[in-house]
């Protein structure tokens, strides 16, 4: 069958009701997937539509192919989640066998891993809800809407549109406030719509409680966190003012000297894009098998597309990622050299066109 593009707005959507009424009633276990390394938004978004389908009678489980990273575990349900890594039987079981199946903050299944590949393999009915921009058509239907600042915001407004903001809890709210709070910088970035807004006021009328959520989301960090920030941006913050370019990087040694776990470099890409002139950073990261690369760009420079172009990766205008096999300083050299071409093609190294602007 070919994807149904359901662009959902605030008020209910009959169509987007009767399709989902019918492949409920049809389907009695549903399944939402969302993407490798999770961040606040793939877990927020689930955990909200997972409490929602529970609330509303349905069977319904998570997979998500890795680990949250600690910050995130306080959230409501969260031990629910069937981690691919670990329960591999039961999540691959769960995916094959979903009569609905939801993929949530990704547009292509290459994103969910090993459990992105089952998703290809499963005949079930599929549903994306995202807000990156070029999905792929592997869903049924398509919830996307690049404009959005979050599939959290996203999941609030499908919820509406199947006619049951009624059903949206303190639980169910807080998991979306999180994610959207997450996605956003806490409404720093990709936060520019009055619609953003909007649900953030019926969250807010639901009674979360926004400084808990801040607080167990960025203040929970341990000491040896601040102080790898802290060595980041004195011993390795490399700056190229004729670029307008920083970056940083995080050798597997340096991580170990830092006792470093999973999470502990999250947001640490956003700090030089404060420094005046600075529009594009990237924080290349060694993991085992790759280097992980975040880039952040500032107006018009899309590292979307940059990302797409050189390293493996995609994402959003402003902030999105990619890999490299390289060795991390090859990665590196790679990114700097790639530098010139990319003032040359767009411009935004050239202090006219930015000038005024930043
Ligand atoms: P982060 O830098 O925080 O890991 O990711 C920022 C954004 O880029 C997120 O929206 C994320 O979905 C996207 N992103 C990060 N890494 C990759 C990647 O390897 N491939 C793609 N397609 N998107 C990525
Ligand atoms: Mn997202």
């Amino acid at each position: 069958m070919a994807p149904q593009n359901y662009k959902i707005s605030g008020a209910g959507d009959a169509r987007l009701r009767e399709a989902l009424k019918v492949r409920l009633d049809m389907a009695p276990q549903i399944v939402i997937v969302s993407h490798v390394n999770p961040d606040g938004d793939a877990v927020g978004s689930s955990l909200a539509l997972y409490h929602y389908f529970s609330k509303a009678g349905r069977k319904v489980k998570i997979v998500i192919p890795d680990q949250c990273p600690d910050f995130l575990r306080w959230l409501p349900g969260n031990e629910k989640i069937i981690i691919y890594k670990n329960k591999k039987a039961e999540a691959k079981n769960a995916i094959l066998n979903a009569g609905l199946l939801f993929a949530l903050d990704f547009n292509t299944p290459t994103r969910a891993g090993k459990a992105g590949e089952l998703i290809s393999q499963s005949d079930s009915y599929k549903i994306m809800i995202d807000h990156h921009p070029n999905p792929s058509d592997f869903a049924d239907i398509v919830i996307s809407d690049t404009m959005a600042s979050s599939t959290a915001e996203l999941v609030f407004r499908f919820i509406e549109s199947a006619g049951d903001p009624g059903l949206i809890d303190p639980v169910i709210a807080t998991c979306l406030y999180a994610g959207i709070m997450s996605d956003t910088g806490s409404f720093n970035y990709n936060s520019s719509q009055p619609e953003t807004y909007r649900v953030l006021a019926e969250l807010l009328k639901r009674g979360i409680d926004k400084d808990y959520i801040y607080s167990m989301v960025y203040d929970n960090y341990s000491e040896n966190r601040m102080r790898l920030l802290g060595y980041c941006l004195l011993e390795k913050m490399a700056v190229i003012p004729e670029y307008k370019t920083a970056y940083m990087s995080l050798s597997l040694d340096e991580k170990k000297e830092y006792k470093y776990i999973r999470g502990d470099a999250e947001g640490f890409v956003n700090y030089p894009l404060s420094i005046k002139g600075i529009v594009f950073v990237a924080f290349f990261m060694e993991n085992d098998d790759h280097i992980k690369i975040s880039f952040r760009s500032k107006g018009s420079f899309d590292t979307n597309v940059f990302a797409q172009e050189n390293f493996d990766g995609g994402g959003h205008l402003n902030a999105s990622g990619g890999e490299s096999k390289l060795s991390l300083p090859e990665a590196i050299n790679k990114f700097v050299s790639l530098l010139p071409d990319y003032v040359r093609k767009k411009g935004f190294g050239n202090p006219e066109s930015y000038e005024g602007k930043f």
